[in-house]
């Protein structure tokens, strides 16, 4: 009988269900919202559901599964598979025994880890960091998610709750964030921090510069750099040394020979990634220099369904067991 990985990636907006074979390459995936009703309707039966969907439409059921591995939102507790903890606002979320409710209706093994160091094992499996053994991933979106591989092992501390590297501060004094804490590097180093302050400039100046209709995002801002707009230039510029602040302590800690930067913003290598890696180089130690690579992610959004699924293989010894 044909049998393949289920790979599932819940995050707050959608969940993403694919398939992927025992050498971790993704055959095909569909993605489907979780916040229609705003949490009303608690993510995982929306995940349940959205499985059930995705299983029919590609004409298969759980006899074809040898596995499901679970990357998810959240601090997710890795041992029992139970969202533990979240900075965010989820309803319906927290306290989530993920791995028993799914591995009860389907009856396969179950892995679940958080997703960003889902992301970060992907992309060791199968992205940009392939043949390296020690990796530091940071993902800029709405938030900042991390995940550090040390000496070829995911760190992930006591309960699987490592690699937070949204949230420790590089300002005690700073903006306060939705942990509690003042500071936070999430607070300085996400997109919606980017677009916070393009916005606010915008706002400040005698006449709008823009068609009010014109969506201030990543993409837009970026185009702004290109096109020479130096007001944006110079916030822009200010949100990289701040992002770069952040990643000289971690290469100080970890003495990584990879970091890798992910998410949308990720792709703008001429003003982001290159400006980045010239500003970490000047500050860190020259010892650090040796060996140490700075580059963009490249599995995009599907690294963490790709790491889920070497999570599940490893947990459960399940390699090599792909078979039509
Ligand atoms: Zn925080």
């Amino acid at each position: 009988m044909y049998k393949i990985y289920l790979g599932v990636d819940i995050g707050g907006t959608d969940v993403k269900i694919g398939l992927i074979t025992s050498d971790g390459n993704l055959i095909k995936s569909t993605a489907f919202s979780v916040d229609f009703d705003h949490y009303k309707t608690p993510i995982i039966d929306t995940v349940l559901k959205s499985i059930d969907i995705f299983l029919e439409n590609n004409n298969l059921d759980s006899n074809n599964l040898i596995g499901i591995g679970i990357s998810a939102t959240g601090q997710i507790d890795t041992y029992s598979g139970t969202v533990i903890g979240s900075a965010g606002h989820i309803d319906n979320w927290i306290y989530t025994p993920i791995k028993d409710i799914v591995q009860n209706k389907y009856a396969v093994p179950v892995s679940v880890a958080n997703d960003a160091n889902c992301a970060v094992i992907g992309e060791y499996w199968k992205g940009s960091a392939v043949n390296y053994s020690n990796v530091i991933m940071i993902t800029i979106g709405t938030g900042v998610g991390g995940g550090i591989i040390c000496n070829g092992k995911i760190l992930s501390g006591k309960i699987g709750l490592a690699g937070e590297l949204g949230h420790f501060s590089i300002d005690k004094s700073g903006k306060k964030c939705t942990c509690g804490n003042f500071g936070c590097y999430e607070q300085y180093a996400s997109t919606t921090t980017l677009v916070n302050n393009v916005n606010e400039l915008l706002n400040s100046l005698p006449s709008y510069p823009f068609n009010k209709t014109e969506k201030i995002n990543g993409k837009f801002i970026f185009e702004q750099v290109k096109l020479g707009n130096s007001d944006i230039t110079y916030i822009v510029n200010k949100w990289i040394d701040d992002i770069s602040v952040g990643l000289v302590g971690l290469i100080h800690i970890f003495n990584p020979d990879l970091v890798i930067i992910g998410g949308g913003v990720s792709s703008q290598e001429a003003y982001f990634i290159t400006p980045l890696r010239n500003k970490v180089f000047n500050m860190i130690m020259p010892s650090f220099k040796r060996h140490l690579k700075i580059t963009s992610a490249n599995l995009g959004n599907n690294a963490g369904l790709i790491g889920a699924i070497y999570n599940l293989i490893k947990d459960n010894n399940l390699g090599g067991i792909y078979d039509n």
